[in-house]
């Protein structure tokens, strides 16, 4: 049989466009702001993981362009070989000063951290307890890790506790979670899965992938909200959402960063992300203490829209984030409902199975600090014509 039979015989994308209700990959000229453009209109944004807006803060981007007069475009190599700059080393020790952590080390992308860092600590003779919901980084790297694999029912910690009894007691264990889940923006339940990693001698891993910058008075992410920022082993972080830029991060016990340091293949065989994105992080850190306001507004405008969707009567399922979901039903309905939502100018992402259940199409909405109420009541007007016309409310 051709290998590339599949690719050939590959239609699903074809029928949706057809039916003018294809998501994927739309094109956007400007900036990541709470207004974008699109085919030339403007849309409200409610589709960005920029929780900060800090995309286009003008210190991010002037980090960004003193570094390339510095430093140029990127490393041609290996953190471990001649990619390593000072400006990586000096991000890693603000960023696990700003974590509260010994160390940290960082990676080109939230993905390869996870990859990488699971890869590193996980072997044959270890198990992994993971969350059915986690993010795809975490489960493609529990099979790079060659190590047991567990999936818990989401966030049933009676279904963990099963796992972890049934554990034999030589092998090495961990539990990986999402700390805010990211397409129902839900949290974990960490100070529960901390207590059973302790009873059970497991280690803790959380991806705070959408905790870090939104999440605890300061902005440490979910573990400082469970006032458990020093205790939890490891926390993997991205720099795609609040961080404003690309690229990855773990921290924990100097022990465990420097193993890692020295075996995860997706950093040691891989380049060094450019010094522009190191740049424009320590800056977003730096905004993040020097102006507390963006996260009271990121909270202010989420706490609005909340209670402005369970007003008009949608089901918002039990997020506690800046992530919003709509619950739609039927994989179409979710295409349907977002095209007709850019038509009246939001821009939001469909979320379908496998990202959901089976049944459990949604809408997924997320905000910013920087969206003014005028976007967002925008945006609630959109989505009450909308969901009017396709029957979700009455
Ligand atoms: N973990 C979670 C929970 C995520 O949502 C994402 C990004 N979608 C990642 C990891 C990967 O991060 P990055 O975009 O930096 O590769």
């Amino acid at each position: 049989m051709d290998l590339f039979e599949k690719c050939y015989a590959f239609k699903e994308d074809q029928k949706v466009r057809e039916m003018g209700i294809y998501p994927y990959f739309r094109m956007i000229s400007s900036q990541q702001d709470p207004v974008v453009i699109m085919d030339g209109k403007p849309l409200v944004m409610l589709g960005s993981n920029n929780y900060l807006g800090l995309t286009s803060h003008p210190k991010v981007k002037e980090a960004a362009r003193d570094a390339i007069s510095r430093y140029g475009a990127g490393c041609a190599g290996s953190r471990f070989l001649n990619g390593t700059l000072d400006i990586h080393v000096e991000l890693e020790e603000k960023l696990a000063e700003f974590m509260g952590r010994d160390a940290c080390i960082v990676f080109s992308t939230g993905f390869q951290a996870n990859l990488g860092t699971i890869a590193s600590i996980v072997g044959r003779e270890d198990t992994i307890f993971i969350d059915k919901f986690n993010h795809a980084s975490i489960i493609d790297g529990c099979r790079l890790s060659y190590g047991a694999v567990r999936k818990y029912n989401h966030n049933d910690m009676n279904h963990l506790e099963v796992f972890l009894k049934q554990e034999e007691e030589k092998r090495g264990r961990v539990i990986i979670v999402d700390g805010v889940f990211s397409m129902e923006g839900d949290l974990a339940p960490v100070q529960e899965l901390y207590s059973l990693a302790r009873k059970y001698g497991a280690r803790l891993l959380v991806d705070d992938a959408h905790g870090v910058g939104v999440m605890g008075n300061r902005g440490r992410g979910t573990c400082e909200h469970f006032g458990l920022l020093g205790d939890v082993d490891l926390i993997v972080g991205t720099f795609s959402k609040s961080l404003a830029t690309v690229g990855g991060f773990v921290v924990g016990d100097r022990e465990v960063i420097n193993w890692i340091k020295h075996t995860a293949r997706t950093l040691i065989f891989s380049a060094s992300p450019p010094p522009s994105t190191m740049a424009s992080v320590i800056a977003a850190l730096q905004i993040i203490d020097e102006e507390p306001e963006l996260l009271s507004q990121l909270w202010e405008n989420t706490h609005f829209m909340m209670k402005e969707f369970k007003n008009l009567g949608f089901d918002i399922g039990s997020s506690e984030t800046p992530i919003i979901p709509i619950v739609v039903g039927e994989d179409q309905a979710a295409f349907i409902m977002s095209r007709k939502l850019q038509d009246s100018g939001v821009f939001v992402n469909p979320v379908i199975s496998p990202a959901t259940p089976p049944g459990r199409a949604l809408i997924r909405t997320s905000y910013m600090a920087t969206h003014r109420r005028e976007h967002l009541e925008k945006a609630l007007e959109a989505f009450r014509q909308v969901g009017k016309e396709l029957g979700l409310i009455s």
